[in-house]
């Protein structure tokens, strides 16, 4: 997390003010992390209003990466596996293509 814009001194003043107004995970645990609701990567504000973020505990918040990430996996598999258009399997070493 150490990239932009997470490394600005914008950013750090942002995500003390965001876990000054919402201290509190919606677990009910202490957040420590803050989280953009629309992320950056989808054309989010880097630097959004306060109502654009959201405040997460450690636990919650990796929790929420890994499912992006889980999501993100599955996108991937679905564009580079299977088969071409005609039906023959993309992978080499199908049992199909032997
Ligand atoms: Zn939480």
């Amino acid at each position: 997390m150490a990239r932009w814009p997470y490394s600005t001194g914008t950013w750090k003043r942002l995500r003390r003010l965001k876990l000054m107004s919402n201290p509190i995970c919606g677990c009910g645990r202490m957040a420590d992390t803050v989280d953009h609701v629309k992320p950056i990567s989808d054309g989010g504000h880097p630097f959004p209003a306060l109502d654009g973020l959201t405040s997460y505990c450690a636990s919650c918040h990796s929790k929420k990466t890994a499912r992006i990430d889980k999501r993100g996996a599955a996108a991937t598999s679905k564009v580079h596996g299977g088969c071409t258009r005609d039906g023959t399997p993309t992978d080499p070493n199908h049992w199909w293509l032997k």
